[in-house]
């Protein structure tokens, strides 16, 4: 160890101005099962295309309803029978209520960067709350969808985790996210509509980065990929744009790789060693760190595809050089060209006493992964002046910052 390790303060990950739960041996509560709630309405991108015919069919109607109700909601962006005029006026309120029925009501919109970053608060069918996030950068539209209400994960410095898990969301309220945010797109309401908006323009980019942890609700979030990547039944979307994000389920991340569907798969790390991570991400009582990056490496071998290692940098909790280079090491253990690096500055959340590493700090981090030869871009988040960056994600309807930023009428 050099004089630097004994030099550089070492703060702990504690929490202040709130408590985190804890199970009955006083370890941190990891809730893997979704609590049980009432069921959200059956939905048509709940199904498989097969699924689809069945039910058109249980209904006395001819099996190309189906593709007709997939172009109205998925390219279309609409569930309002009244938009749908090649379907037959009698009994269509009635189909178009059984296959999709709306699912998100939205409660607020708040804007930031000139309109170019809309945080949405939406309400699920039995009152859970979640938000998703939709930011325009120049050639592409990224939206940040939750795959969970809540989330039971429990990581101390992220906002999401502290109120626990509600429930799992389903395959097709998650798709309505990306539903929605395409028919705001296509309305001309993200951002400048003199400066941008090319007809057709819609969302490019998926990160499973709001509410939630994408690989605990895992049939569900594939079923919804299915759905955005499907061609001729959904969405089109390329799986390269759709990023799942994980704090690290080995077992789940193992299935992953297996599926042959080609999304970019992130690693929320946060700290090479198991010590500090230990402390700052509670699921690293089942798998450490070791676990997960053969895990991400097995990715990367499976699908050819590079992964991110995600790292929130907090100042003086794990932006020391020395875990750089440890990072480093790591990473390079297990080969070249295979990874890249994202620190995020550490958003600020409720109760937090954490803060973001300052400048320099972050700067000699990225230089040290540099010099190893791992490719590092610090991560631009957006919307942190309406609490939609990451992390920020709480969904309560009487937002803190809500006063502060464009409240936008729904
Ligand atoms: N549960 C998933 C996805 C949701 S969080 C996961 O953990 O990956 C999306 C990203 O934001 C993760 O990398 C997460 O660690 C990071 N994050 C959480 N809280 C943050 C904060 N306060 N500041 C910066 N990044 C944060």
């Amino acid at each position: 160890m050099t004089s630097e390790t004994t030099r550089a303060p070492q703060v702990r990950p504690r929490t202040e101005g709130w408590t985190q739960r804890k199970d009955a041996a006083g370890r941190p509560l990891l809730q893997f099962a979704s609590p049980r709630r009432g069921k959200p309405p059956a939905h048509l991108a709940d199904l498989t295309p097969e699924q689809r015919v069945e039910k058109v069919t249980e209904l006395g109607l001819p099996a190309f309803r189906a593709a007709q109700l997939e172009k109205h909601f998925f390219v279309h962006c609409t569930h309002d029978p009244a938009e749908m005029t090649d379907l037959p006026a009698a009994g269509r309120d009635e189909l178009v209520h059984t296959l999709l029925p709306p699912l998100l009501t939205e409660v607020r919109r708040l804007e930031t960067d000139r309109g170019d970053t809309v945080k949405f608060l939406w309400k699920l069918h039995d009152g859970a709350l979640v938000e998703s996030v939709l930011m325009r950068y120049p050639g592409r539209i990224t939206l940040c969808v939750s795959s969970q209400a809540g989330c039971g994960m429990n990581c101390p410095f992220c906002a999401t985790g502290q109120a626990g898990l509600t429930r799992n969301m389903s395959a097709a309220e998650i798709v309505a996210q990306v539903v929605r945010a395409n028919r705001v797109i296509a309305d001309g309401q993200l951002g400048d509509p003199r400066k941008v908006g090319h007809a057709g323009e819609r969302v490019s980019n998926i990160v499973f980065m709001g509410m939630g942890e994408p690989l605990a609700n895992y049939a569900r979030v594939m079923q919804a990929v299915r759905v955005m990547t499907d061609k001729k039944h959904g969405m089109g979307m390329s799986a390269r744009g759709i990023t799942v994000s994980t704090v690290g389920l080995v077992p789940a991340i193992r299935k992953l790789s297996d599926e042959g569907i080609p999304v970019t798969f992130a690693l929320s790390l946060h700290a090479p060693d198991d010590e500090l991570r230990d402390e700052m991400i509670p699921v690293n009582s089942r798998w450490k760190v070791d676990e997960a990056l053969d895990a991400a490496r097995e990715y990367f071998e499976k699908t050819g595809r590079r992964v991110s290692i995600e790292y929130a940098l907090i100042k003086d909790m794990n932006d020391h050089g020395w875990r750089a280079d440890l990072l480093a090491d790591k990473l390079n253990a297990r080969g070249r060209g295979w990874v890249h690096v994202n620190p995020i500055p550490l958003n600020p959340t409720p109760g937090s006493v954490w803060t973001a590493s300052e400048k320099p700090v972050q700067e000699e981090f990225v230089r040290r992964l540099e010099a190893h030869g791992i490719p590092t871009t610090i991560r631009d988040t957006r919307g942190k002046d309406i609490d939609g960056a990451c992390g920020q994600l709480v969904a309560t309807e009487s937002d803190q910052q809500a006063a502060a930023a464009t409240p936008v009428e729904a």
